[in-house]
């Protein structure tokens, strides 16, 4: 089931793993903010504890749901005690360790945590989508690359090639075209393997199989 929400309204989907059958939008509320009660309530209505549907959201919804607290906090992370106060260890320590109590009143923990955190799936097409958009942005407006993405994807303006707004179909199209590495400075070869890297074996899209 993905939840999210927006301005005007929050709404959740149940989306077919596999992708083969179309999404069915199971709740839909106008006018309502993303809170713990709000999410409790919707819970409750859909019957999620009977149907243990795993959860897609992104990293807020999902810190609401597991019942964290909002904003800065120091343990903002529902997987691991990761310490966003600790900042000479963010470029530097990559082991952090494993979230294994959601007690309420420690380490940031608000509420009884709604759902089970092992049936919460990250998102991978936002993080695609967030990757892609970071790698399209830093690439410079003269390069072979810009005038590739133009050139391949006509039907999208400038403005939207400078700030990296492509969609899903169009990505893979550049991840399975080889030609597009050919265009790479070393710079920014490394990094595109970095982001292939990342969807291939974090994500777990196949594709590029003789990579
Ligand atoms: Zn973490």
């Amino acid at each position: 089931m993905f939840i999210d929400g927006s301005n005007s309204s929050l709404k959740a989907v149940l989306l077919h793993h596999e992708n083969l059958y179309r999404s069915i939008p199971v709740a839909y509320a106008p006018k309502t903010k993303e809170t713990y009660e709000v999410f409790k309530k919707l819970l409750c209505c859909l019957r999620y504890n009977e149907n243990d549907w795993k959860i897609c959201a992104d990293l807020k919804v999902i810190a609401i749901l597991t019942g964290l607290q909002l904003g800065y906090t120091k343990h903002c992370c529902f997987l691991c005690e990761w310490d966003s106060r600790n900042r000479k260890s963010h470029y530097t320590r990559k082991d952090w360790p494993m979230r294994h109590n959601y007690m309420m009143g420690q380490k940031n923990v608000k509420e009884i945590s709604l759902v089970n955190p092992k049936n919460v799936c990250l998102p991978s097409l936002h993080i695609k989508l967030g990757l892609f958009k970071n790698f399209a942005k830093a690439v410079n407006c003269n390069s072979e690359c810009f005038n590739y993405f133009k050139c391949k994807f006509p039907e999208l303006s400038d403005a939207k090639v400078k700030e990296g707004i492509f969609i899903g179909p169009q990505i893979r199209y550049v991840m399975n075209d080889l030609h597009f590495d050919s265009l790479l400075n070393i710079n920014e070869l490394s990094a595109w393997y970095s982001v292939i890297d990342v969807v291939k074996n974090l994500l777990g899209t196949s594709f590029r199989k003789q990579y």
